[in-house]
């Protein structure tokens, strides 16, 4: 990795790195960070002239000699500076709320609208809706193209970034090219290496946000940060890690909820923490406690579902969606609790 000392390098400059190691079979990809760029070396990077002759550049600053699986994400990474925005938020300073509808339901496009205001008007920065579902059961419903437009209307007319799953390469195509801001990889593709090579190339030069979540299976730690390296090493560092629950699941909730890992997480990674309580317990009733839970544990986020009429709903929404009402009141004390745990 270099770390240049200027904040980013002339085109000049990067076309004679470049030029270096090339001579060595590798290549550069540059990473833009809010404050910094920095420029990953691809390839076997462990000559030790190739080294010797980057470093002795005028405009390098270091060559990163970080040992970790995940040299991007790592927190001693030159990223750590990086700020991801969103939805108006500079995560990190202030909570982050992304709340919405698990799933919407094309037939009935006015409860996913009506949802969208209501969250925004509980504190919602983003927009969660699921156009293309995961589901356990393959005579469930699977989603609907049609719910896209749904989706892109409900951030029109609030002017909310918005959220949906991405499960394939033309899911992926389809919700780019609509301006979905923020593309989420479920737990079941979350070590889909394919997939997150794809949303890695697609998402650089873009501001994109990718909400990745944690692997049901007890993924370890590591794992879960070697996923998001995935996707950063490709150029867009915006990537926040979601903790949404494992199994086996405690008795009586849909997961183990595991908003208890984020501050394992923060010590390895510097990437920002979101927890989904709602995948974790698995009912509306629970979801507060999981929030808070989850803020004290010092998450910068929360990912929660919540739907105008739950009983309406389809997918989770009827088992596990807060009403807005609820949704206000989460907010509100997580925002209370965020700040006491931050000051
Ligand atoms: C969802 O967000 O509705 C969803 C299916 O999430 P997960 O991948 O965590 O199950
Ligand atoms: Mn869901």
């Amino acid at each position: 990795m270099i770390i240049p000392k200027a904040s980013s390098l002339t085109p000049e400059q990067l076309h004679e790195v470049t030029s270096i190691v090339e001579e060595f079979g590798c290549r550069i990809q540059p990473i833009i960070g809010t404050t910094r760029s920095i420029y990953a070396i691809l390839g076997d990077e462990r000559s030790e002239t190739m080294r010797a002759r980057i470093e002795g550049l005028s405009y390098v600053q270091r060559l990163d000699t970080i040992q970790s699986p995940f040299k991007l994400m790592d927190a001693r990474s030159d990223l750590a500076s990086h700020v991801i925005r969103v939805g108006g938020v500079e995560v990190g300073r202030k909570l982050l709320v992304i709340a919405g509808q698990c799933t919407i339901d094309p037939k009935h496009p006015e409860f996913f609208i009506e949802t969208a205001h209501a969250v925004k008007e509980a504190g919602a920065h983003v927009i969660r809706g699921g156009v293309w579902k995961p589901r356990t059961n393959p005579y469930s419903f699977q989603g609907d193209n049609k719910s896209l437009d749904i989706l892109m209307e409900a951030s029109r007319q609030t002017g909310l970034p918005v959220n949906t799953e991405v499960m394939e390469e033309e899911h992926l195509r389809l919700a780019l090219e609509a301006g979905v801001q923020m593309i989420q990889v479920g737990t079941r593709n979350a070590l889909n290496y394919s997939l997150l090579r794809q949303i890695g190339a697609q998402v650089a030069g873009r501001d994109t946000v990718v909400l990745l979540k944690r692997g049901r299976h007890m993924g370890p730690i590591d794992e879960f940060i070697s996923a998001a390296e995935y996707i950063a090493n490709f150029g867009n560092p915006n990537i926040m890690l979601c903790p949404r629950g494992t199994m086996p699941a405690l008795e009586g909730y849909r997961s183990h909820p595991d908003e208890s890992i984020t501050p394992l997480l923060k010590e390895k990674t510097w990437a920002p923490v979101v927890v989904d309580p709602s995948h974790s317990v698995g009912k509306a009733a629970y979801v507060e406690s999981c929030s808070l839970a989850a803020i004290a544990y010092g998450a910068d986020g929360l990912c929660i579902e919540s739907h105008v009429a739950p009983a309406k709903g389809i997918g989770d929404d009827p088992k596990q969606s807060v009403t807005p009402a609820a949704l206000k009141r989460i907010v509100e004390r997580a925002r209370q609790l965020w700040e006491f745990h931050r000051s």
